[in-house]
This record gives structure tokens, sequence and C-alpha cells, in this order.
């Protein structure tokens, strides 16, 4: 962790779903601020209800969470959530759309006109303002999602496998963008993903997770400096480090059939 002060920390953190599903248990994880973490297993390993938690969408069963030591609670207004749909209002125009969460804080859209403007150029969607997003591609609309969540200006983005639906070309963009957005805001990210490619194209910190019950089984530090760019997807390091995550994703498969 880059910084000694974690921003989010969870210690022994476990969730039992009313139905009985141990969805995670006994999760310890620091996030640095200005840290890119991905979570990253197979499906079911608890990486959605881990995210959720973190973002106060639902309540933890057992353990702590805090968030840079205050209740994340109080703290609420300061992260944003991406989701695998990109969950936008149909009928609303692209300017709308982002401008929304600022609306929410009650603020006019006059007032909020540059502010999204700039973020709607920031990821390449400048002349798509008075769109609807029946007009846009996946890639695009999944661009305005992310503006949406960028225009509070927050200090933890929490993403929920935000590409697993874009075609690969599509998703190599955007990720590459999002690294730019990172860089330049200097926000946290929690990344849940399932492919080994893009955890370690994206992130300083992998956390691997297994099922039954979802919980931690490895941790991959990928100390290639930023900024990263394309290139860096074809070099024997980014190899070398894929090879690790997937041996540790491969191990975190056994164990899950051991205790199963
Ligand atoms: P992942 O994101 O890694 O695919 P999830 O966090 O979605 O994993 O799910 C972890 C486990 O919890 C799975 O067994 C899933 O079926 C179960 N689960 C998820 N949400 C609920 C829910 N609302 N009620 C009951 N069980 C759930």
């Amino acid at each position: 962790m880059p910084n000694e002060k974690p921003l989010l920390s969870l210690r022994d953190v476990g969730k039992t779903y009313p139905n009985g599903t141990v969805a995670v248990s006994g999760l310890n994880l620091d996030v640095g601020e200005h840290e890119f973490v991905s979570l990253l297993g197979p499906s079911g390993c608890g990486k959605s209800t881990a995210l959720k938690m973190m973002a106060g969408l639902i309540p933890i069963s057992s353990g702590q969470l805090a968030w840079g030591g205050y209740a994340l609670a109080d703290r609420a207004a300061d992260l944003s959530f991406v989701f695998q749909e990109p969950t936008l209002m149909p009928w609303a125009t692209v300017f709308d759309n982002v401008w929304l969460p600022l609306r929410l804080r009650g603020l006019g859209r006059a007032a909020c006109h540059s502010e999204v403007m700039s973020q709607l150029e920031s990821v390449g969607l400048g002349a798509f303002a008075d769109v609807y997003p029946r007009e846009l591609s996946g890639g695009m609309k999944m661009r305005v999602s992310i503006a949406r969540a960028l225009i509070t200006k927050p200090k933890l983005l929490l993403m929920d496998e935000p590409f697993a639906a874009l075609d690969e070309m599509t998703r190599f963009k955007l990720n590459n963008d999002l690294l730019k957005a990172w860089e330049r805001d200097r926000f946290t990210v929690v990344f849940v993903t399932h492919s080994v490619y893009e955890s370690v194209y994206l992130s300083q910190r992998i956390v691997v997770m297994a099922a039954r019950p979802g919980r931690v089984v490895g941790e991959v530090g990928v100390t290639q400096p930023q900024p990263r760019h394309e290139s860096f997807r074809t070099t024997p390091d980014y190899s070398r480090w894929c090879i690790e995550v997937s041996q540790a994703l491969a191990h975190s498969g056994e164990m899950a059939q051991v205790s199963a």
C-alpha cells in the first residue's frame, strides 16, 4: 500500500445473506489513498458482495469496515459506484444523465454546465451531450456512466465488472481511459473483475478470492510503473504477472474444491 493511512479498511468482515448463504467470510483488506486494487475471482466468490459492503449498499454481518477512520455512512458522498450495466435514464440526454448526481445535490443546470461538459470531454463524448442513450454504442454508454460517477469528484470509485459486456477493443480503450482519469484525478479504485488480463493491466494490487465461503486466498502486487500504455500488454513482464495471477487463481479453485 503506497500510503500509510488506509482510505478503506476491512477487518474480518463477513456477509451472510438471510437465506443462509455465506457470501464473504473473514475479509481483511486495507486500501490506500490513490491505490488501484482489483478483486479477482471466479463467479460466486463474493466480489460483488464485498464491493456493495464497501459502498454501504448492504450491511455487513460481522467484523468492521471503516473509511479513513470515519464511519462509512458519514462519507457516502465521497464515493461513486459503477455497475456492469450503464444504468442510464433512457428518457434523458447524455448531459442530463451526467448532471443527475449534481442535480440531486441541488445544483442547477446552468451552474453545472461547464463542469458536465468538461467531464464529457474527458471521456471523449463532448459532441454527444444532447443525444439520448439509445443512440449510443455499449462502450459510449459506459463512458457516460463513468462520467456520471466522476462528476462528483469521488475519493473512492467502486467498479463492478464495468467492462465485462464490451467487446475486447472497446474494453482496451476504456481500460486506458480509466487509467488516464485515475492518474489525473487521483481517486482510489476498487475494481471487480474475473479477467486476469484486465486485472494485471489496470491494478497496482490484485486480491485473489475463492468461493464457498467467499474469502481472500492470495494477493499479487503489480509493480509495473504508471502510467501504463497499450505497449505494456505485449511485454514479457505483463505475461509474467498474468501467469503469476493465473496460478494464484487456479490455486484458489483447488482450495474451493477441497473445502466444498
Ligand atoms: P461474485 O460477485 O464473485 O460473482 P457475489 O457476491 O455476487 O459473487 O455472490 C457470492 C455468493 O452470494 C453467491 O453464492 C451468490 O449466489 C450469493 N448471493 C449474492 N447475492 C445474494 C442475495 N441477495 N441473497 C442470497 N445470496 C446471494
